[in-house]
């Protein structure tokens, strides 16, 4: 990539990314800016690491807000705000999402509620809000924007363990098609970009891995053979999708899985 403003995607635009202190997040955003991005504005619940990122990316082109995606009034004021302070929204990437904290004990048989809910609220509800708000302001202010959500290769397939994990993610995709069918009459773009296994902190905490251990489990299930999926390929997706290069490209699950998925591979 040069830096002439020629190859830059996202000139002027404004940015919101949810889970943005952090992995797929947190490399979004260092791609955002370096694209021209006028403002990212990165939510999350950690705050330290947060302010962090937002620091190493420039706080003239990038903020931090703390912001629990699974509460309507947190996720209204942090959209709004936006639009206050940075004049307009451009860019929804609702990406922020959990795991149980043991994906062992997650099989239908063992189910455990407190994890359950806490996924759901986060990766199904709080989806669910975040293009809500979004679309709200867009239509409001008739900005033709798009709109990102993380999904999953666990959102095409069932699997030996973490059902709500599997299940939020299938509803990411059922909110990415719906809401790409009611807002095309806006000019509102909404798609999902569905990585398989990357090595972030959610995936090495929940294997009790390091990222080196991580990328050797991760690699097998492409079949792109000695090729590891890297959070920046991830970003490179979400960045098409959110740029004008996309620009008649609705209601898609872009799969960044290496043909994980078209092998018939089965992931845990
Ligand atoms: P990560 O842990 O590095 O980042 C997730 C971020 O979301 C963290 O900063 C966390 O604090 C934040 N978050 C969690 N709950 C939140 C809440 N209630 N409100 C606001 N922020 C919250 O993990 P990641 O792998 O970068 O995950 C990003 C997305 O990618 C998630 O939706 C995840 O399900 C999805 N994903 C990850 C993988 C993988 O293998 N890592 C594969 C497919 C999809």
């Amino acid at each position: 990539m040069t830096d002439s403003s020629n190859n830059k995607k996202l000139l002027g635009k404004v940015a919101i990314i949810t889970g943005g202190a952090s992995g797929i997040g947190k490399a979004t955003a260092h791609l955002f800016a370096q694209h021209g991005a006028r403002m990212v504005v990165i939510a999350d619940i950690q705050d330290q690491l947060g302010h962090q990122v937002a620091t190493s990316i420039g706080i003239d082109k990038c903020q931090y807000v703390h912001c629990d995606v699974s509460d309507e009034d947190q996720v209204k004021n942090m959209v709004e705000s936006t639009v206050q302070k940075h004049g307009q929204l451009d860019i929804m990437f609702s990406n922020a999402g959990t795991l149980s904290c043991s994906a062992s004990d997650q099989t239908i048989l063992e189910l455990d509620l407190s994890g359950f809910d806490k996924v759901i609220q986060t990766n199904a509800r709080g989806m669910a809000l975040c293009v809500k708000h979004a679309a709200r302001v867009m239509v409001e202010r008739r900005v033709k924007g798009s709109i990102i959500c993380t999904g999953s290769v666990a959102a095409s397939q069932g699997r030996q363990l973490s059902t709500d994990y599997c299940m939020a993610k299938h509803a990411v995709l059922g909110l990415v098609r719906s809401a790409s069918v009611q807002l095309g009459q806006h000019g509102i773009r909404v798609n999902c970009v569905s990585p398989s296994m990357v090595a972030t902190p959610m995936s090495c905490d929940a294997l009790g891995m390091d990222a080196e251990q991580v990328e050797k489990i991760s690699e097998p299930n492409s079949s792109l053979k000695g090729v590891v999926l890297k959070v920046r390929d991830v970003a490179n997706a979400v960045l098409f999708l959110a740029s004008d290069d996309s620009g008649f490209v609705t209601g898609l699950d872009l799969k960044v899985d290496g043909g994980h998925l078209g092998s018939g591979y089965k992931l845990q």
